[in-house]
């Protein structure tokens, strides 16, 4: 019997490495909902709705309409890559650049009500893990199980300041560290927060565990 899966959790916390892994054994469909906020980020700086000295809210949720989001299989990696009308955007959209708008943005409710309505859709058949910061409180709080992950903020930020690096951007570990205080501060003071743990979420402190040991340690939660 599928059900439905929800990892959700502060920012770098491994939630999609894991998430991935666990669609992929378990035949599941796998979304990554911070892609979508991801996308419409992208969107809002492409058409400058946003950038450093303003932001533009009520330009950007005229034109929500126009930014469709979607998902399509990439065959060579064998994951999904995420598309803003036409174009594969899954490299532009894991920039700093963008990392530094996307609490912003997430932030506006119409921005959240459309993507929330969208996810919604996506997991209506069961047999799906999603992951972000809302999926077992707001998206499917009748989610079978739930996953906060936590980790402290400088093993987050290493593993990020690590990924960056890898990609080739040009990032110091002050600035990574920087961002993820950030967004934590952002994602959790607003009055509607979505980066909330559930009641009946499992939370899972990774700090110190390989992703072996919590892929195991999830997988014997789904399969219970
Ligand atoms: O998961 P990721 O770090 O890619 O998410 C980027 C940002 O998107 C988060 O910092 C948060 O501001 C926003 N987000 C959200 N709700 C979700 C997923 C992501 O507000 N369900």
């Amino acid at each position: 019997q599928k059900i439905t899966i929800a990892i959700d959790g502060f920012s770098s916390t491994g939630k999609s490495t894991i998430a991935k892994q666990l669609a992929k054994h378990l035949g599941y469909i796998y979304v990554d909902t911070g892609a979508m906020y991801r996308a419409v980020t992208y969107y809002a700086m492409k058409y400058d709705f946003i950038n450093a000295t303003h932001f533009d809210v009520v330009g950007l949720v005229s034109k929500l309409h126009d930014i469709v989001v979607y998902f399509k299989l990439n065959q060579e990696t064998g994951s999904a890559d995420v598309y803003l009308n036409g174009e594969n955007i899954e490299q532009a959209i894991r920039t700093l650049e963008v990392s530094n708008f996307v609490s912003q943005v997430a932030a506006i409710p119409e921005v959240r009500y459309q993507l929330v309505k969208q996810q919604q859709k996506m997991g209506a058949k069961k047999g799906i893990v999603m992951d972000g910061r809302d999926i077992g409180t707001v998206v499917f709080p009748e989610a079978e199980l739930k996953i906060f992950m936590t980790a402290s903020a400088e093993t987050r930020a290493t593993r990020r300041f690590n990924e960056l690096i890898n990609k080739g951007e040009v990032v110091t570990y002050t600035d990574v560290l920087h961002n993820i205080e950030e967004r934590d501060f952002l994602d959790s003071n607003r009055e509607d927060s979505p980066l909330r743990k559930a009641a009946d979420a499992i939370e899972i402190d990774n700090s110190n565990l390989t992703i072996a040991q919590q892929f195991q340690e999830i997988v014997k939660l789904a399969e219970a």
